[in-house]
């Protein structure tokens, strides 16, 4: 594990797709936190679902980010190269009996499921908890979630607090598919990189707490978080590959960015929205209000960005 700083903080994309004006804002937020408290911050690239990776989209993603500016510490660290790391932390989480192997079909838990999950899906109902059925074999792992409820405070959102074994039930690390999930992936990469701030985009709030779960049941410490408004479309949905967000346009770059820092709350003087890109980041290293951000979770835009 690194050495702890005062702050290191990342962004973190999928390469699903081109970066839309959504991540652009995650980029944004979470690079000036950084940099205006003289942290690091790190890019990373969550490319371990592999069916949802778009060719050419992670090396794109990487030249639009030096396009808009950014400017990361170190070597970009890819998950693809983590797989090692997270088996081993599987395995020792299948030897404390953490972690159990679960052989249910999707309709078998929709079967007996009798509530939704916090991030709609079904809360899992617990069916191989006590051992596989008879003749069944294990197709995913999940990891036992316990019977308190989990509350951190986040920087922007406030007080939040979810149960756990009502809102989730036991959750996937590692996949049907064999695939490791992404809430294992993203804990285990957090603590070995030593980031010690997550500033992301608020739709994964709700993933939090499992985070901050499988935190506690490794013994890794558990970082600050603000996380974000989120970008929304006229019809209310996030921006995203799925709904369509169009790709950042890195002629605009200049433009983007001072939409983005409008986005997030700050001030920018109408002059701005003309001024090259290098007197954008200026003057936004040196106005950077992260009091100034938006509370609320979800923002619409006039347009579909
Ligand atoms: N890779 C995730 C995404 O693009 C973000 C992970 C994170 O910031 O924790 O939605």
């Amino acid at each position: 594990m690194s050495e702890p700083t005062a702050y290191r903080g990342r962004f973190a994309p999928s390469p699903t797709g081109p970066l839309h004006f959504g991540s652009l804002v995650a980029a944004v937020g979470s690079y000036l936190d950084a940099r205006t408290q003289g942290g690091e911050w790190l890019v990373r690239m969550e490319d371990v679902d592999t069916p949802r990776n778009q060719p050419g989209a992670a090396d794109d993603i990487l030249r639009t980010l030096e396009a808009f500016g950014f400017a990361w510490d170190g070597p970009v660290l890819w998950q693809s190269t983590r797989l090692a790391a997270y088996g081993e932390v599987l395995e020792t989480l299948k030897r404390s009996g953490q972690v159990y192997g679960c052989a249910c079909s999707r309709k078998e838990i929709a079967d007996s499921a009798t509530h939704a999950a916090i991030d709609g899906g079904l809360a899992y109902p617990g069916l191989c908890r006590g051992g596989l059925p008879a003749g069944r074999e294990a197709r995913a792992w999940r990891l036992r979630v316990d019977d308190r409820e989990i509350a951190f405070d986040d920087r922007l959102q406030g007080r939040i607090a979810q149960h756990l074994a009502h809102d989730v039930g036991d959750f996937v690390l590692r996949r049907a598919d064999g695939l490791f999930a992404y809430q294992l992936a993203v804990v285990v990469d957090d603590a070995w990189q030593g980031m010690t701030d997550i500033v992301r985009g608020a739709d994964l709030l709700a993933s939090t707490p499992r985070q901050i779960w499988l935190q506690r049941c490794l013994g890794y410490p558990t970082p600050r978080y603000a996380h974000l408004p989120v970008a929304a479309n006229p019809a209310g949905e996030k921006l995203s590959k799925q709904t369509r967000a169009a790709a950042l346009d890195v002629a605009q770059a200049p433009a983007l960015l001072v939409q983005a820092l409008s986005f997030l709350g700050q001030a920018v003087p109408a002059a701005l929205c003309r001024a090259p890109l290098a007197e954008v980041w200026a003057w936004a290293l040196a106005h950077w209000s992260f009091a100034a951000i938006p509370r609320q979770p979800r923002i619409m835009l006039d347009s579909a960005g």
